[in-house]
């Protein structure tokens, strides 16, 4: 049964990162979601790209840069490393859902996690860093213009204590640590992949019923090289990977390779015949 009000969001605002939003939504069509899979692109992503979003995604929404609409979006401008953070926030004008649950495009789901939608704004995972912060790359949260707006708001005020979205959500729901354990999503659901080396046995006790994988910091999927023919990841100097790592990474490429790839060739092979 499809459940049309609520769905998973991610954000793209370039043609590099739509290659991961495509894996996550592969991801979860692979996992048979009864929810609708919504993708935020700003307007640089190309034409082709967004093509090829569509036969992945029920809906591709380009967002505005930040424009002068208001004082608030004024007071934003005047901090541009704020964009990508101001451009995340828009999932909650997508006020035609009733909840969505959002998803960074370097995360990957495992199995169903249709369940998430069963918790209530603002549920999120603990962040490996620092626990008391919850992680923003997965949550749990319900559209509202009039949160848009207290939340940009709060962003022209207060600015982002990581220059980011992350430290500007925890700012803004600053209860999250104490009030309601029923919004703190277990780790499982955003299972950093430097989490894995920093706490191995923890991750050998309960890393088989990781849900969600989520590709953090500043190499991401595919800035790897990936052998086609082999199927492996190659390691270069630098990837310091361990073996669950590398089997995520190998998972990613996989569906990478298998289902989009063949989506951008076509398109590819279209844009050449023109
Ligand atoms: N993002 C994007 N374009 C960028 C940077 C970030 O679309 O240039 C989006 C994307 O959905 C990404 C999320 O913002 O997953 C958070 O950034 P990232 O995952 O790179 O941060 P990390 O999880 O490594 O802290
Ligand atoms: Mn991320």
């Amino acid at each position: 049964m499809s459940v049309t009000d609520q769905a998973f969001v991610t954000l793209a605002t370039n043609d590099v990162y739509c290659q991961g939003a495509l894996v996550l939504g592969q991801s979860l069509r692979n996992h048979t979601t009864s929810r609708k899979l919504a993708v935020l692109i700003t307007p640089v992503v190309s034409s082709g790209m967004r093509s090829v979003l569509r036969s992945v995604f029920d809906e591709v929404i380009e967002v505005d840069a930040l424009d002068s609409a208001d004082s608030v979006r004024l007071a934003l401008m005047q901090r541009p490393e704020l964009g990508v953070t101001f451009t995340k926030l828009h999932c909650w004008t997508l006020t035609h859902y009733s909840k969505c649950v959002f998803m960074d495009a370097d995360t990957l789901v495992l199995c169903n996690v249709d369940e998430l939608f069963d918790r209530e704004e603002f549920s999120a995972a603990p962040d490996s860093g620092w626990p008391d912060c919850f992680n923003s790359g997965v949550f749990v949260f319900r559209p509202s213009l009039k949160t848009y707006d207290l939340l940009l708001r709060f962003a022209a005020e207060h600015g982002s204590f990581d220059g980011g979205d992350q430290g500007l959500l925890n700012s803004f729901f600053s209860n999250w640590a104490t009030a309601d354990i029923g919004k703190h999503l277990p780790f499982l659901y955003n299972l950093s992949s430097n989490a894995v080396y920093t706490y191995v046995p923890a991750f050998n006790h309960f890393g088989r019923d990781a849900k969600v994988v989520h590709f953090l910091g500043a190499t991401k999927p595919w800035n790897y090289k990936y052998n086609l023919q082999t199927k492996r990841v190659m390691q270069d100097g630098t990837t310091s990977g361990s073996f669950h790592q590398l089997s995520f990474l190998a998972l990613w490429w996989n569906i990478y390779s298998a289902s989009i790839l063949p989506l951008l060739e076509k398109l590819q092979k279209m844009e050449e015949s023109e």
